[in-house]
């Protein structure tokens, strides 16, 4: 893939690994001031998600940037999260996107969730949303970080922003829903952020060495 020249300098093309609207936007606004050309996977003439079989977050978030450096021939970063509610045991997990079945919405999944946990008391409804992110070479080297964030299930949803979960879940020390709070707000707090920045001086190297 051609890498456009900004100012003088060659800037490598980063591919955002998913087709997921809401990630690209929490990812872009993540990684300011970097000398890099992000690219979503909807932006490349087809290339389809990849198949996500891994037991982990980090399995899948390294097969999905895998398949997006093969595919491309750049270097690719993917996510793979979810929510952990302790009250099942860990689920719905890897698995949070089709909680309530495959191709199901995210109210659907809501849904699911709220009936599971229905007799749940308060004090037992900790949860926490887990992100892995995966930052794969051209050459299929991998580096994985993981960031987390804690709270609770609330009982009914509140809040318009953010996606997926986000209006169930009480962060920590906030008494505020995810979807309550702005995306910066969100991104200072978030499982997505604190994976993000643990991957940053990667990503730095990786803009440095552009130029
Ligand atoms: P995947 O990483 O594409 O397998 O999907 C992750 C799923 O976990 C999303 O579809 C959401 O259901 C949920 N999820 C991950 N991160 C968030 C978040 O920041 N807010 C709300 N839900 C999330």
């Amino acid at each position: 893939m051609k890498s456009p020249a900004v100012e003088g300098k060659t800037v490598k093309t980063l591919i955002i690994a998913t087709f997921n609207p809401h990630k690209v936007v929490e990812i872009k606004e993540l990684l300011p001031g970097l000398s890099l050309e992000l690219k979503c996977l909807a932006e490349l003439p087809g290339a389809v998600p990849a198949p996500e079989n891994g037991d982990t977050f980090e399995a899948n978030a390294v097969e999905k940037a895998s398949a997006a450096a093969a595919f491309s021939g750049c270097w690719a970063l993917a996510d793979d999260s979810g929510l952990e509610v302790d009250a099942l045991g860990g689920a719905p997990g890897v698995r949070s996107a089709r909680y309530a079945g495959e191709g199901r919405s995210a109210a659907d999944n809501n849904a699911r969730l709220l009936e599971e946990l229905s007799a749940v008391p308060d004090g037992a409804r900790a949860a926490r949303f887990v992100c892995a992110v995966a930052l794969v070479s051209p050459g299929g080297g991998a580096v994985v970080k993981r960031g987390t964030l804690e709270g609770v299930i609330t009982r009914a949803p509140r809040g318009a922003g953010g996606f997926g979960y986000d209006p169930l879940f009480e962060a920590q020390k906030t008494g505020l829903t995810l979807a309550e709070l702005s995306s910066s707000e969100k991104n200072l707090l978030s499982h997505r952020g604190a994976a993000l920045r643990a991957l940053l001086p990667e990503l730095e190297a990786l803009a440095g060495a552009s130029r």
